[in-house]
């Protein structure tokens, strides 16, 4: 009698099992190190998916005994985390540098000559756009001129951005096109001039004349340019871009690329506050087409502390009596901001002096007296006077910094701002205490798009090749979970998209990463890849083929 009963409650057992295991479910992924990146900060073995969403995160056999799964997936002991979101990038930007003259690396002036004449001899181009040259690379502060553009090209324009654009080299068939003369005054922007002549570089909004100068690359180019991007992206596991910075005519490119299934990547763009911009809100309101999502403005505060167009409270350190300049006045930004609060809109602004800083925390206590939870971000956040700090948890502003700018500014930073300026400058674990999180990028094509060298700039505060071997001012490091929140968790909040993605749990979109490598911070950069990548729980990208 016994003995059947033992039977009895043994079959049930299996019986309830086998109904528990009933439960099915698309995929399970397990044998894995899934960090959640949750407030608990929990790390387990598996996940149960259906329908794109999490059914279940939890350990190994939990999840393997309760569901049944169309497919299963042995992660091999691997890093799993949400699919990373880079927080300020420029996806259009990049494509159109993908089509112009590559000057990113270029370590001479030559070099950028000799690589200006290879492009032009293959695409023969009308008006030649060339890119990403930096002279603090060739060994000298001074910023180039034109002279040697104008012999090799005597007729046809030359227009070549610095890595930061925010100057540009041109030559002086592409000024007298835009009508450029000694003469020409434009407000927050610097005409460089020498001997009574234009030197060829213009400084931020003295470039707008150039850049609406511009042929337009051909659309049919500019979208197989932002499919290659996306491709680049998904091997390092990034799923997400802030595109900081678009005008509402792009907005067709992308809903193009993503109706034809193309572009998959979930795309938050900045809309620059341009009026026809602002016409769009006040028509579409908050703006979502499937993965490309649209409710805040970019405003450009100043320009950049390379080309010393950054606005200093107190004057460069290198260079006598120059503040930099407010590219856009204040009255204009208090309008964008009231503008924004009336159609509630995030506002971004670049802000990278400490002048600009401040001026934009006073402009944002507006918005936190309405709505403490308003999210409005400074982009960079680069030089703060130690005083404002406060003033980012007082008005409960978003921080959005790009760790790999402070290793690859540290050549020059310190000339710039002189050494006091610095307890200030890239601090990003005070912005992080502050705040209570960081919305972390890589500003691309400015910096690489890899987040391994992310992480190595924000925890070890040092560059690819390892430097410095000390590191740059590691008192404003922070920690490896610190930085994958930066750009997982809090880049969601970042977008207000953490209902649904930027962490691993029950209910959220089955959106991760799975890496080659164990991901950490060591004591030298060494890369790292997706080796698989899902976005709402199907395969978008894998090293398997
Ligand atoms: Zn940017």
């Amino acid at each position: 009698m016994r003995h059947s009963t033992i039977l009895f409650l043994l079959s049930l057992t299996l019986l309830l099992d086998a109904c528990y295991k009933g439960k099915y479910v698309d995929l399970v992924v397990h044998n894995a190190r899934i960090h959640t990146m949750t407030d608990d900060t929990k790390v387990y073995e598996a996940m149960a998916i259906k329908d794109g969403k999490i059914i279940e995160v939890g350990p190994e056999r939990q999840i393997l005994n309760k569901y049944a799964a169309e497919e299963e997936l042995d992660a091999g002991g691997k890093d799993i985390y949400p699919g990373l979101t880079d927080a300020h990038g420029h996806l259009l930007s990049y494509a159109k540098q993908k089509l112009s003259v590559d000057l990113v690396g270029c370590k001479s002036f030559d070099e950028l000559l000799v690589r200006t004449e290879k492009y032009q001899d293959q695409y023969k181009r009308k008006f030649v756009v060339g890119r990403g040259w930096d002279q603090s690379l060739w060994g000298t502060n001074e910023l180039p001129n034109n002279e040697a553009l104008n012999l090799l090209y005597p007729r046809t324009p030359v227009c070549l951005y610095r890595i930061d654009g925010h100057a540009l080299l041109a030559n002086d068939a592409a000024l007298k096109m835009a009508g450029i003369t000694p003469e020409t005054e434009i407000s927050g922007g610097i005409i460089s001039i020498k001997d009574g002549k234009c030197t060829g570089l213009l400084v931020d909004n003295a470039m707008e004349p150039m850049n609406t100068l511009i042929p337009p690359f051909p659309r049919k180019e500019i979208k197989s340019a932002i499919l290659e991007i996306q491709q680049e992206l998904f091997q390092y596991g990034i799923v997400g871009v802030h595109e900081a910075g678009i005008e509402f005519t792009d907005i067709s490119l992308f809903e193009e690329l993503i109706d034809t299934k193309q572009l998959q990547l979930e795309v938050y763009a900045m809309l620059f506050p341009s009026k026809a911009n602002m016409d769009f809100v006040r028509k579409k309101g908050k703006y979502r087409h499937k993965n490309l999502i649209i409710r805040s403005f970019k405003v450009m505060g100043d320009g950049a502390l390379g080309s010393r167009g950054a606005f200093l409270k107190q004057p460069y350190s290198d260079q006598h009596n120059h503040f930099g300049v407010l590219t856009t006045p204040i009255a204009e930004m208090k309008r964008i901001a009231t503008f924004c609060e009336a159609n509630d809109y995030q506002m971004n602004t670049h802000a990278i002096g400490d002048s600009t800083n401040r001026i934009l925390l006073d402009i944002y206590k507006t918005i936190f007296e309405i709505k403490p939870d308003h999210r409005w971000r400074i982009e960079h956040a680069q030089v703060v006077d130690p005083v404002d700090f406060v003033l980012f948890s007082n008005y409960g502003v978003f921080p959005s910094v790009q760790p790999t700018h402070a290793v690859s500014d540290q050549r020059w930073a310190e000339q710039r701002l002189g050494k006091k300026r610095m307890a200030g400058a890239y601090a990003y674990n005070t912005l992080l205490q502050k705040y209570g999180m960081l919305a972390i990028g890589t500003d691309f094509p400015v910096e690489l798009t890899d987040p391994f060298l992310t992480i190595q700039a924000a925890v070890k505060r040092k560059n690819g090749d390892n430097f410095p071997a000390g590191g740059f001012y590691t008192n404003e490091a922070i920690t490896l979970e610190e930085c994958m929140k930066g750009m997982t968790i809090w880049a969601a909040f970042a977008s207000f998209q953490e209902n649904r993605t930027g962490s691993l749990e029950k209910g959220k979109e089955a959106t991760f990463v799975i890496f080659e490598r164990t991901v950490q911070a060591g004591d030298t950069y060494e890369p790292n890849f997706a080796s698989q990548v899902f976005i709402r729980g199907e395969k978008v990208y894998s090293t398997d083929y």
